[in-house]
């Protein structure tokens, strides 16, 4: 298992929709990838990651959530679809491509979601609240879509300023681990 490098806002592969996954091209160097997905989201406290973060144009995303009134979330969505949204969420969230950057943003307060599994196989899921929040999330990444895209366009110019410091502090993150030990 190997912690990955998080792709940041900014990078093409971000913004680009990613391809829809063959599962039996993928299923020898599933497992491995998953493994690192989740060690990756657990070494940053990240609830959600999607393969184009860590550089891989798939459509797949993982979800870990730990919640206090309910059972834990752990999750892997492979070529997802959001089949029905209701109701409506108007909450902050942050993204591991954008760290430091919070921003409030208009989601779906329930989904159905269909995709396949780790395995393969078909599954449906009903979710809401923050389970809700990370599936819409995560398959905006899988679309090319950061959260910022939601905002206002006044809001994406307020926080450009606020971006170019964190561009350069991410810059020096990345170089600071590239150093020898
Ligand atoms: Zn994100």
């Amino acid at each position: 298992m190997a912690i990955r490098r998080i792709c940041k806002y900014g990078e093409k592969i971000l913004h680009r929709k990613t391809r829809k996954v063959s599962f039996d091209e993928l299923k020898k160097d599933l497992p491995a990838l998953l493994a690192d997905m989740f060690e990756t989201m657990d070494a940053v406290g990240g609830i959600g990651l999607a393969a184009n973060q860590i550089g891989l144009s798939l459509r797949l995303a993982a979800i870990k959530i730990k919640r206090e009134d309910a059972e834990p979330v752990s999750i892997v969505i492979i070529n997802p679809e959001i089949v029905e949204k209701t109701g409506s969420l108007y909450e902050e969230e942050g993204c591991l491509s954008f760290p430091g950057l919070f921003a409030k943003v208009r989601r779906a307060a329930k989904v159905k979601v269909r995709a396949l599994n780790e395995k393969g196989l078909p599954i449906e899921i009903n979710a809401e609240g923050l389970f809700a929040k990370a599936l819409q999330h995560e398959m905006d990444h899988l679309d090319g879509i950061v959260f910022i895209d939601h905002l206002p366009l006044m809001s994406r110019l307020k926080l450009k300023p606020t971006l170019v410091k964190l561009k350069a502090r991410w810059k020096k993150l990345d170089e600071s681990k590239m150093k020898p030990m």
